[in-house]
Parts: C-alpha cells; structure tokens; sequence
C-alpha cells in the first residue's frame, strides 16, 4: 500500500483536510490527530500498543483500520457551509470518523489476558460478523512506528508488523476435531451415532503411534465422548474411514485453500489431504496435524458459523462513517455469508462442544450463569518445542452472542491456557 499511487493522491487531500479519528463501537478514540499551535500534526493512539495491528499506523506507511479506510479519513462531509468558512479563513476541515466495530473493554481483557506471550485473540459476533475484538502480539507501539521502524524490521524472530490474527498460520491441533467430526458425520449418516473406539492411551497403526495427550487411556468413546476428551486415537480411526476428496470439499466450503473474505490483510488456510496421501498424513490431518494450516480469524468464523446454525457471516470491522459532528455519511454490514453446514449439523457440533466444557477439556470456561460450548487444542508445530494452545469457544450455547478463537504460542494445552481468557471475556460481555 505505501507505493500505492491511489494513496498518494489521496495524501494531497491533507493539504485541506485534518485526518479524521478512529472510535470503537462506543466512541472511543483510537487514533486521532493533534494539530499544534503552528500547525503542524502529528497522529496520536492513545491505547498504544492495544489495537496496533487492527487500527494500524499511517506515518510509517498505512497499515490496519488506517490503511483500509484512508479515503473516509481524509474526506470531510461537513456541512458545505462550514467548509467553504473555513477555506476562507485558511482552516482545514475535519475528516470524517471511522466508527469501527471494536469494543473497548473486550479489546482490553483480551490483551492483558495473554500477558507477554505471542499468539492472537479474536471475538465476533456471530450473527452479523462483527469484529469485537482483535489482538496479536509481539506488538509494537504506533506512536513511534516512525523511529522504532528499523529496529523492528531488523527483528525477523519476532515479525511484531504481522497481525497473527487474520494473517498467522498455526497448525489447528484438536480443534480441528470439529471439522473432522462434520465430515464423518456426512459420511456416515446413518451408523456415525454406533462408532465406538477403545481407548488405551497409544493407538498403534502398522509402524506409527498416536499418542493421546499425555499418554491417557480415555477407555471407550463414542463420537461425542471422542470430541469431549479430544481422543486422539479415535480421530485417527476415524481419519482412516473418511474419503479425502470429500473431506477436501468440505475444507474448501468452509474457506480452507480460499482468499478471506475479510478487509484488513489476510492469510489464506491451507487443508490439503490428495487420494494417495500417505496413512500417516491422513491420521495426522483427522487430528489437526498434517499439512493443515489456520488463521486464528478463519478458526472464530468456523466456531461463528456452528453457533450461527451453520450460516458463516463474512466479517467486519468498520461500522460506519460519521463526519466530525457525528452525523452518518454511511454504514456497512457484513458483505456476505455462507451456508457452510445445515442447521442439524450445527446443532449437533454445538452439543459436542457444551459436552466439551461440562464433561471435557474445556472445563475452564464453566459457569453458573451461562454456558459455554468449546473446543481445545494443543498443537505440534515443531518436535522437542512446546505446544500452540489453542481455545476456540462460543456462549451463551443456546443464544451465541460472541464466538472466540485464541492461540497462544508454545504455551501448551489450550484448556488450561487460552480458556481463562475465554471466560474473562464471556463474564465480562454476558453481566452487561
Ligand atoms: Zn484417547
């Protein structure tokens, strides 16, 4: 975007006009300039490092909110009188306001919850997409992007600029039983409800082990107990019965191997299972393993469309348009959705994941005033480091009002890692 010629031109306008504020949901200021006595302005974030990769920065280039909305910014609607006063008097306009569709307090409880380890945090709502909350870290401040610039750069270990939100890949682990649960259900439509595997804590299949977590013998498990317990041996059982070309088709109706339908940049997930994949890659994949990979983004849409009723509505993160008296120029919604499972299905993931926190490994998001439905992971991503937690959640089960993804890298189990972040966010929201 910096090169951009479009945005080049678009700089001009700020010989006329003040760029206008970022706010959250409720009128917060994330971003905002100060015009000093002289003149001269400089662009102010004042929650610092919080929102960093979603509203972005535009002094060291345009990244985030302020890259994707750089037009709004530096378009003022006000009133024709008020403007032509001001030219008269050499005064620039205020640019118009982005109200975005973060909160502030959901934003906050994210981004102290995961403390100083990297990974991201992502809360929608379900049922219109809306983007809640975004955090990834490393992070860096923008208001001295300009001078911390190179330094950053430098730190390739790091890569702070990435929002690993929508743009960092992790292997899924177990919460991608969810996907491959769905897909023997289709499969099996009939005889799914009789599958039952028993348990001894290593399944060994020819040459390979699969380990259980910890090596625990979870005895005999239906599908559901299989999701409850994330069974590792059960999935890789499964994984062996599942045709590859059907699963493949499901993954790309659920956006893995797509282009994001989501504005800010994005990765693209990856699930790639060919006809002669190989019986270890296949019993790897069935359990979140393999070659599969998926943005923290992609995995709170997934969970969305499950609480939605299987209708996955494309997320948003701006609002609307207001100019600098806070009248509406315009508004937004989310661009589309996707059916990407039947209502039936959804249902039935749901109580797999309420079976989750009332009997499994997501007891941590347990609550006397609501409940939650969720599902863990812990995945691999090297050999001898520690396991990505990852925790992706929704609530309340029988009205979702936010779904939830978060990762946490080389923090191991994602139960009792990510989950309390979960639940400070889901008590937070839901006493409101
Ligand atoms: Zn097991």
């Amino acid at each position: 975007m910096i090169n951009n010629s479009y945005n080049a031109r678009l700089d001009r306008f700020s010989d006329r006009v003040v760029r206008g504020e970022i706010l959250s949901g409720s009128g917060d200021i994330l971003a905002m300039t100060n015009v000093a006595q002289d003149g001269s302005e400089s662009r102010y974030y004042p929650y610092g490092s919080m929102f960093a990769h979603t509203v972005g920065y535009s002094t060291r280039g345009k990244t985030g909110i302020e890259s994707l909305a750089n037009f709004y910014l530096l378009t003022s609607h006000m009133n024709p009188l008020e403007q032509v006063y001001n030219q008269l008097r050499d005064k620039k306009n205020p640019g118009d306001n982005v109200v975005t569709t973060l909160d502030l307090e959901l934003q906050k409880i994210a981004y102290e919850g995961m403390g100083d380890r990297n990974g991201a945090v992502v809360v929608m709502e379900p049922a219109t997409g809306r983007i809640l909350a975004m955090v990834s870290k490393p992070d860096y401040n923008p208001n001295t992007i300009k001078e911390d610039y190179d330094s950053i750069i430098e730190d390739t270990d790091n890569s702070s600029l990435v929002n690993r939100a929508s743009q960092g890949l992790y292997p899924p682990g177990s919460i991608f039983k969810l996907v491959t649960a769905l897909e023997f259900i289709r499969e099996y439509p009939d005889s799914w409800q009789d599958f039952t595997y028993t348990c001894p804590g290593v399944l060994a299949v020819e040459d390979y082990s699969i380990r259980c977590s910890g090596g625990t013998a979870h005895g005999t498990v239906d599908l559901k107990k299989a999701v409850e317990k994330s069974c590792n041996g059960a999935f890789a059982t499964i994984g062996l019965m599942l045709n590859n070309e059907s699963f493949t088709h499901l993954c790309d109706t659920l956006l893995f191997n797509q282009k994001m339908p989501f504005a800010l940049a994005s990765g693209r997930s990856r699930f790639n299972l060919t006809a002669d994949a190989d019986k270890w890659e296949v019993l790897q994949t069935a359990f979140g393993q393999g070659n599969t990979q998926i943005t923290p983004l992609h995995a709170a849409m997934i969970v969305a469309a499950i609480a939605n009723g299987g209708e996955m509505k494309e997320p948003y993160i701006i609002e609307r348009i207001e100019n600098a008296n806070g009248q509406k120029v315009q508004s937004f919604a989310s661009e589309g959705s996707h059916r990407v499972m039947t209502g039936d299905e959804a249902a039935l993931l749901k109580d797999f994941m309420v079976g989750v926190v009332s009997e499994g490994t997501g007891k941590s998001v347990k609550s006397k005033d609501y409940q939650a439905a969720a599902k863990t992971g812990s995945a691999q991503f090297e050999s001898g480091k520690e396991t990505h937690a990852w925790f992706v959640a929704f609530a309340p089960a029988d009205d979702p009002k936010l779904a939830i993804s978060i990762v946490l890298e080389e923090t191991g189990a994602g139960g009792t890692n990510a989950g309390p972040i979960a639940k400070k966010i889901f008590d937070a929201y839901l006493s409101r």
